[in-house]
């Protein structure tokens, strides 16, 4: 099977599987995946799997980027942060569908590693800093959609508060093996709207910046 015949299934899967949104199947089939995944892993890029990257984390399965991308309903305009940059994947997905990102890490070797990708694929509204996401990014919100591609273990009040009206925040939520995906939406009124996706499996937030890489 050729590489494109593998993005093409892999976009027909996530499609049957219920991720119907064109723009987000548009960015899943577009932005290489094997780009970035790690050395040894790049013949398995397009697997519908969640993958080991450096630093003992892990790339996030395609089909569950769908599901949290479609989630967070981009129109292009979008001033998005994320937490947990990992390898970039879900960020240069995100920097196609929205107008700005902002992404933290708290692995330098992650994080620089994913500003190389970015540059090479000339993604230009990506801004990204080595930092302890449980604490947002103050000074650049607020945010019209945050994304954590890590679980945490309480419902992310401080995040919540950096949110803009009207915005959405998607967020594996849980301190066990298998988390709540949620999706809450501040409405104009200051009333979260809270709804429940579905199930997931996601490295857990942890404090602070990482000491050794
Ligand atoms: N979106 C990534 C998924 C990476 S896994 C991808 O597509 O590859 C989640 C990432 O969250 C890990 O890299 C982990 O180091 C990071 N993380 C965990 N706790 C964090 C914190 N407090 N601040 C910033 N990043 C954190």
């Amino acid at each position: 099977m050729t590489q494109s015949d593998a993005r093409a299934r892999i976009v027909l899967a996530l499609r049957q599987a219920g991720v119907t949104d064109s723009r987000v199947l548009e960015a899943i089939e577009t932005i290489p995946r094997e780009v970035f995944m790690s050395a040894g892993f790049e013949n398995r890029a397009w697997e519908d799997a969640a993958l080991p990257i450096e630093c003992g984390q892990t790339i996030s399965q395609p089909y569950v980027v769908g599901v949290m991308t479609a989630a967070l309903s981009l129109s292009g305009r979008e001033k998005v942060l994320e937490i947990g940059t990992g390898s970039g994947y879900q960020t240069a997905i995100l920097a196609k569908l929205s107008r700005r990102v902002f992404t933290l890490e708290r692995y330098r070797t992650l994080l620089r590693l994913a500003q190389s990708r970015h540059e090479a694929l000339k993604l230009t509204n990506i801004v990204s800093k080595c930092a302890d996401g449980g604490q947002g990014w103050p000074d650049q919100g607020p945010f019209d959609r945050i994304i954590f591609t890590c679980a945490t273990p309480f419902r992310p009040d401080a995040l919540l508060a950096q949110l803009a009206p009207g915005g959405i925040l998607v967020a594996p939520v849980g301190a066990g093996a298998v988390q709540e995906l949620l999706r809450y939406r501040l409405r104009d009124d200051g009333v979260f709207e809270e709804e429940a996706l579905m199930d997931v499996r996601f490295v857990p937030l942890l404090p602070g910046v990482a000491r050794d890489a």
